[in-house]
């Protein structure tokens, strides 16, 4: 009797195995078309720290320090030299951006419109032009790098503004020398694309910073295509307590 329900787990869960797979890694989530605006040129609230209006790179340095080499176009700022990285950093925050990919199309998968919005330096959300642009689905624009698909791909065509929401909550150690997971909810022009996924601690690849950190800055990468970004805000929360 025990070997027949020893085989029969073993087969329930070789097929719950294989079904979490097929819907995690081997199906392309699905298109939705979203609809032309959503927090398209959204105010910052009252409590917002504006990182960027438009105008100039005062919240930015670059990537090694210094001034920032991205430029400014039509109030617009446009990836250029290197990563921009803020220069206060931060701890759980609700972040507000638009980013454009470039209107004319070169290369294909990640060589095309990459970029990353990294937050404290380390958890990427991935920028890239993935419409009709198909890639590796944990890296396609939205995903949570190299650990989370998006839900559906609500990509804007190139060139065409897109909006990001996002509340992040950061991985956190705590007193018996592990980490409490974070967090990510994300909005990708205003559908949800990632739903309060688990953030574990370790830093995506290509990452600036690694291990975990109370604050870290947020930052912007330059991954060789000419992304821009506008109108970004973010605002602080509160911590959620330690387990
Ligand atoms: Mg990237």
């Amino acid at each position: 009797m025990h070997l027949p329900r020893l085989l029969s787990t073993a087969v329930v869960v070789a097929l719950a195995t294989s079904a979490f797979a097929a819907e995690t890694k081997e199906t392309a989530p699905p298109v939705v078309t979203p609809a032309p605006t959503f927090s398209h040129a959204a105010g910052a609230p009252a409590d917002a720290i504006v990182l960027f209006d438009g105008k100039d790179l005062s919240a930015w340095k670059a990537e090694n320090g210094g001034e920032p080499k991205w430029k400014i176009v039509d109030g617009t700022m446009q990836m250029s030299g290197g990563g921009l990285m803020t220069k206060e950093e931060f701890g759980d925050i609700q972040l507000h951006l638009e980013w454009a990919a470039p209107a004319e199309v070169k290369g294909d998968g990640q060589s095309r419109g990459n970029s990353g919005v990294y937050f404290q330096g380390r958890y990427e959300i991935q920028v890239l032009d993935s419409y009709q642009n198909p890639t590796y689905f944990n890296g396609q624009a939205s995903a949570f790098y190299g650990h989370s698909a998006p839900l559906v791909n609500a990509s804007r065509k190139p060139g065409e503004w897109q909006t990001y929401d996002i509340v992040f909550h950061a991985p956190k150690p705590t007193p018996d020398g592990k980490v409490q997971p974070g967090s990510f909810t994300v909005l990708h022009n205003g559908v949800l694309v990632q739903d309060h996924i688990p953030i574990p601690g370790a830093a995506t690849t290509s990452a600036v910073f690694t291990g975990v950190a109370p604050r870290g800055p947020l930052f912007l990468q330059d991954h060789g295509s000419p992304v821009r970004y506008r109108n970004v805000w973010l605002r602080k929360l509160e911590p959620k307590p330690t387990k």
